[in-house]
């Protein structure tokens, strides 16, 4: 068990969690939201250090990451836990795990071994997804300074409420990182992810400001985050914050976990979120979870042409010549492109 970072003491034995923007104020005995800190006498501990419950190798493009080391391999892990509630998530099975349960599952693994692993299995990079990468920060960031030093990037998949503080000290170890912006409101992220909207800002645009490659990505879920008006405002704040060149994944959603009352994403919502994104002047725009769908591909923003053609998380073709388009020279924005 580790001792955590980024927390203070306060009376009574009490800690005050300064690692995402829940800022938990946690009693003696007791755990955070995220039910993997624990204070113990007054000194909190994470409970997940060298415990991950999923590695796999992916492909870079299923984080998703399309304009980063394409068609490349990336170590993906996690631990139980998250910090958000989110009604709709997809890996409830881990994320939620310990608010059920007492012992946190997990077999034990030192940060060396992910990055033997990792290098083992030809990975370009360590990716910390399927859960919330804040909430095994202490882990990740071991990983990160070991990973780092022997030529691998880093990647989070985040829903992007770590404190600014913790993104400080893991930035300079953070190549990449794809952020949920899951809605536009405040009322979405309070009802239905237990959070708030304005921290997953102010990190995005902390992010864009430290040099992180940065790519979005909306689930957009029937009758909660479709409307014109509110897709419109999010990928305006995407150009204007985060810059034209930030690639925006819109993902179908499908009914889930405790979300199953309403139906799949149409197509051509899919579509017209497209169209918006392209309208309000972003060059990137994808559609995720539509195998074949023409918005899965890249395409040169300034003639058009076919760059990185795509089925799925698979890159059928790769025309970049030197990371830029063939025909009219265009660079496409991005990391490790040739
Ligand atoms: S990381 Fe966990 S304990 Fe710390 S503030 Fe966030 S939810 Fe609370």
């Amino acid at each position: 068990m580790m001792e955590a970072r980024f927390y203070e003491k306060k009376k009574d034995q009490q800690v005050h969690c300064l690692l995402c923007n829940h800022h938990c104020l946690i009693k003696e005995g007791k755990r955070g939201l995220c039910g993997v800190r624990e204070n113990r006498e007054g000194r909190l501990y994470s409970l997940v250090y060298a415990r991950p419950i999923a590695t796999h190798v992916d492909p870079i493009e299923k984080k998703p990451l399309f304009h980063f080391l394409p068609g490349s391999r990336s170590f993906s892990l996690a631990t139980a836990g998250c910090n958000f509630r989110c009604l709709f998530c997809q890996n409830a099975d881990i994320s939620q795990l310990p608010q059920d349960q007492e012992k946190i599952p997990g077999e034990e693994v030192p940060p060396e071994d992910i990055v033997a692993a990792a290098r083992q299995a030809g990975c370009q990079s360590i990716a910390y997804t399927y859960t919330e990468p804040t909430i095994f920060f202490e882990y990740a960031q071991d990983i990160a300074i070991l990973a780092e030093a022997q030529g691998l990037k880093n990647v989070f998949v985040t829903n992007g409420y770590m404190s600014t503080e913790a993104l400080q000290s893991i930035h300079p170890l953070l190549h990449g990182a794809n952020v949920d912006l899951k809605a536009f409101r405040e009322t979405f992220y309070h009802k239905q992810c237990g959070a708030k909207l304005a921290p997953v800002l102010k990190t995005l645009k902390t992010m864009k400001g430290m040099g992180v490659w940065l790519e979005i990505t909306t689930l957009i879920i029937p009758t909660l985050n479709d409307s014109k008006e509110e897709l419109r405002e999010l990928a305006t704040f995407i150009l204007q914050e985060l810059g034209p060149e930030t690639p925006w994944h819109i993902s179908r959603f499908h009914p889930t976990f405790r979300l199953t009352d309403l139906p799949v994403t149409p197509v051509s919502t899919l579509q017209q979120a497209w169209e918006i994104g392209r309208e309000v002047g972003l060059h990137y725009v994808y559609t995720g979870n539509v195998p074949g769908d023409r918005g899965e591909k890249t395409y040169c923003h300034q003639c058009n042409r076919l760059l990185l053609d795509r089925f799925g998380f698979t890159i059928l073709k790769n025309e970049l010549d030197q990371g830029g388009c063939p025909q009219c020279r265009q660079p496409l924005a991005g990391v490790g492109l040739f």
